[in-house]
């Protein structure tokens, strides 16, 4: 197996470029091919958009899930990335690779679209 430098999918040994993300693999990937300690792929996670709530978080997490783009929610609440996500605004974000961002993005233009009824009012407690 080859496994992607950039976001740790596993490829076939013949493969050219990650079925995941569509990085092209290079000559050098023998070295890298039993590294010990498991690559920190979330370091390279971006910010993509910002979720109003945890009812969209836990449906882009299922759609995203399913279509194994990878992906991380970040709460708010969850202060892991403190610093990062000072604008509060909403339930957090959704950090991924960059190349999976119109990916997301139209995934979570579809969940708005499907969930009006509550999208219009979000808690506002900051008074
Ligand atoms: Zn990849």
């Amino acid at each position: 197996m080859k496994t992607c430098t950039y976001c740790g999918r596993e490829n076939e040994d013949q493969a050219a470029t990650c079925q995941e993300c569509g990085e092209e693999f290079g000559q050098n990937s023998a070295s890298t091919e039993q590294t010990p300690t498991e690559p920190d792929e979330t370091e390279r996670f971006e910010k993509i958009t910002v979720l109003d709530n945890e009812v969209q978080a836990e449906l882009m997490d299922a759609v995203l899930s399913e279509r194994k783009i990878p992906h991380i929610m970040q709460s708010y609440h969850d202060s892991a990335l403190d610093g990062l996500f000072q604008a509060g605004k909403g339930w957090g974000v959704i950090l991924a690779h960059e190349s999976s961002k119109e990916e997301i993005l139209a995934a979570l233009a579809d969940i708005r679209s499907q969930s009006q009824s509550s999208a219009g009012a979000p808690d506002d407690n900051d008074t």
